[in-house]
């Protein structure tokens, strides 16, 4: 008897040694992929954990500011935000910001203060250059065509073959012209 429970004792530990601990891994993201989505728009997905519209924007107004000032990203950039962001999916706008940027919340280089109108201030912290980003007509127009009824459906079911319609509209939004996205003005030049 001693012995049967002395061999299911080092069976558990020999079970327990064999299944070891699971891979680390990082979350898997709500998300149809298609082969044409762009690089960049995959690791924002991976951030953010779905393909939105919000965070599509968010992700154009990032690489759309730091051209602007001429800035690498991450280190030498100070983004502020503003606008009506408090919520999702609005609020998706800026984790798609610090993906597009590299500025993020935490290197405290990101900041968000609400406001009535969409707009971002990018600054090149090496040179001064300071860009103003604000969404067009058209854009605004995209974004708020979008139903909450449509965002509930798509967070609650994964499983249908239909398109998305958040995901077809963040496609859009990534594909479309700079331009018929933003306005971007410079407010401060090199010093
Ligand atoms: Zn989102």
């Amino acid at each position: 008897m001693l012995r049967t429970i002395a061999l299911l004792g080092v069976g558990c530990v020999a079970m327990a040694f064999v299944a070891g601990q699971p891979e680390p891994n990082l979350p898997k993201p709500q998300y149809r992929f298609e082969p044409t989505d762009p690089q960049w728009l995959r690791q924002a997905v991976q951030f953010h954990g779905h393909l939105g519209p919000w965070a599509a924007a968010g992700v154009r107004a990032g690489m759309a500011g730091l051209a602007a000032v001429e800035a690498k990203g991450y280190f030498d950039i100070e983004v502020q935000a503003f606008g009506p962001l408090a919520k999702p999916p609005r609020s998706c706008f800026l984790d798609g910001l610090q993906v597009g940027t590299g500025a993020t919340w935490g290197k405290r280089n990101i900041s968000f203060a609400e406001a009535e109108a969409l707009s971002v201030r990018i600054t090149n912290t090496r040179t001064g250059k300071t860009a103003q980003l604000r969404p067009t007509a058209k854009l605004i127009d995209l974004l708020t065509s979008i139903k909450p009824k449509s965002l509930s459906e798509e967070t609650d079911d994964h499983s249908d073959d239909h398109d998305d319609p958040l995901e077809t509209m963040a496609r859009k939004i990534a594909a479309m012209p700079q331009s018929e996205l933003f306005v971007v003005e410079i407010v401060q030049s090199q010093q």
